[in-house]
């Protein structure tokens, strides 16, 4: 992961699981599984947060929350949705509240598979959701060189 240049801190939501996937997360983040290694630390506050780890289905209730979060944080982010419930409402996803995935509510980036995650699962998740943040990161700071060099608008040009 040479082209991290700063330490990726990452929010938890739990949309509306069954806390099997937020264990999972749980044990990523400590020691045995210690995806600090890699400088990640879990946040509480979403205007700090880089990535946003949502474990769980969408729910009548939860999707203006999981909205608000994303809305909260800085730019450029990335979503991981964590455990099948999290990708498509996996088991839950009949049921007469659950309104499907966390993509009904806002993007996702990365596509997490299980029931649970397993904590390898999830590690190999968040290294590509640190990919395609570095890579949304450098299309930023192109937009703005490109933003700065181009040509003025047309009432400031020269005739
Ligand atoms: S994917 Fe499985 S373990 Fe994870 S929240 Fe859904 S039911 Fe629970």
């Amino acid at each position: 992961m040479t082209y991290l240049t700063k330490s990726p801190w990452i929010l938890h939501y739990d949309g509306s699981s069954c806390n099997g996937c937020d264990i999972e997360v749980l044990a990523s983040l400590t020691p045995v599984y210690d995806i600090e290694r890699f400088g990640i630390i879990n946040t509480g506050d979403p205007k700090q947060a880089d990535i946003l780890l949502i474990t769980g289905s969408v729910n009548a209730q939860s999707i203006s929350v999981v909205k608000q979060l994303y809305d909260q944080m800085p730019g450029p982010k990335v979503v991981i949705a964590v455990g099948i419930c999290a990708c498509t409402g996996g088991v839950f996803r009949h049921c007469y509240n659950v309104l499907g995935g966390v993509d009904k509510a806002i993007p996702v980036d990365v596509y997490v598979p299980g029931c649970a995650a397993r904590p390898e699962a999830i590690i190999d998740g968040v290294v590509k959701g640190l990919a395609i943040l570095a890579e949304k990161e450098k299309a930023e700071k192109e937009g703005k060189g490109k933003a700065a060099t181009a040509a003025p608008p047309a009432a400031e040009a020269k005739p």
